[in-house]
């Protein structure tokens, strides 16, 4: 496990700090989080995962902060692939984002793995305003969008679901606890599952070895829930399902969390491999997947106008980083950066049109990452 990001305290004080101060922050976070992901241990500790759990993981999330599914399953870090727009909000028809599917897709069948495909909206159960402001807090309209993805998995990779499984996944934010949806209607609330699960149970990598009585019980309801499921899926979702379960324990334990969700985002990201943000309203995550990136950006430029404008940060600046992600040296490093840079160069253009008063306090940093060791480098502008 990474250590989970800078805790409530620091990111409380940093939001108030100078622009040139928050900027030097999330580099560092960024550096931190790298120098974590591609350590001795955590780098053994995937590779044993991957040996022990061999389906390979994606998930489709709203780019909310909070929504963090390898901190609330105790996977280690790197193990689900992710794929965040801003509001949740995808469509398989998108020229990129369905190449990029099918390319992920093809490497992992081709080395023998099924891929698990986690279809996820978020949304509150204390509170119907800690829901999904990219569905205007409607859980109903995040759940129906998440099934429209799933009827397009079928129509891409197949019905049966033998090679690609799709799974309809909501995430309660209050409890961080995962809800899986079947296809008949069912559903597997792990909230409700057991109120006291014992804390030995999701560990990481060592959980789950099927005997345990909480195992055995979970896994009969997951035969109920998903009955298409195939059996190495099932035996790799488990995992999962006991890690949050140990999760939601922990939550349960803590005094008191604060809950009151208020937007104060100062960085609109765009692009891809923001793994090391994973803290609640600090950034707007924008994927570059949807043929109109203007309009999620021109969305993002409000909220960070109205945030200044209400005195939640500092209006002495923002900033606007974008990130493109490659796997080799060569030309996909030098494809990245010319991405990374026309992203930024788009986004500049759409918010000086939109907010003509928010661009001068705009801060642009350009970066790609090197994936596989999760290394952000910044690029001159
Ligand atoms: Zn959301």
């Amino acid at each position: 496990m990474l250590p989970p990001p800078a805790g409530p305290t620091a990111s409380d004080s940093i939001h108030q700090a100078p622009i040139a101060q928050r900027i030097a922050w999330l580099h560092d976070l960024a550096q931190r989080h790298g120098e974590a992901f591609r350590g001795p241990e955590t780098w053994l500790e995937r590779q044993r995962y991957r040996a022990q759990h061999p389906s390979a993981i994606a998930a489709l999330m709203c780019m909310d902060g909070r929504v963090n599914l390898a901190l609330a399953t105790q996977l280690p870090a790197g193990i689900i692939t992710p794929f965040r727009n801003l509001g949740g909000m995808f469509n398989l028809g998108w020229p990129y984002l369905s190449q990029l599917l099918i390319d992920y897709v093809n490497t992992q069948t081709q080395s023998g793995r099924r891929v698990l495909l986690l279809i996820t909206y978020h949304w509150s159960r204390g509170e119907r305003k800690r829901g999904c402001a990219g569905f205007r807090y409607r859980r109903d309209d995040s759940l129906a969008h998440a099934w429209a993805i799933h009827a397009q998995v079928s129509e891409l990779f197949g019905p049966a679901h033998q090679s690609v499984f799709p799974l309809v996944c909501g995430f309660e934010t209050d409890e961080e606890a995962l809800l899986l949806h079947g296809p008949g209607g069912e559903t597997l609330d792990l909230a409700a599952f057991s109120e006291t699960p014992p804390p030995s149970f999701g560990t990481g990598a060592g959980a789950g070895t099927g005997t345990e009585p909480d195992a055995l019980a979970l896994e009969a309801q997951l035969v109920r829930t998903l009955p298409g499921l195939p059996r190495p899926v099932r035996a790799d979702l488990l995992p999962l399902l006991l890690g949050n379960l140990a999760h939601i324990a922990a939550v349960r334990a803590q005094p008191a969390r604060e809950l009151v969700i208020e937007h104060r985002e100062w960085v609109i990201c765009l692009g891809r491999g923001f793994d090391f943000l994973h803290t609640p309203n600090l950034a707007l995550m924008i994927g570059p997947y949807s043929p109109d990136l203007a309009q999620p950006i021109r969305t993002a430029a409000s909220i960070i106008h109205s945030n200044m404008h209400a005195k939640r940060i500092p209006a002495d600046g923002f900033l606007l980083l974008t990130s493109m992600p490659y796997e080799n040296q060569g030309v996909e490093r030098a494809g990245a950066a010319l991405r990374a840079r026309f992203l930024a160069h788009f986004a500049t253009q759409v918010i000086t049109e939109a907010h003509p008063d928010l661009a001068p306090l705009m801060h642009r940093r350009c970066a790609v990452l090197d994936w596989p060791a999760r290394r952000l480098e910044l690029l001159p502008d």
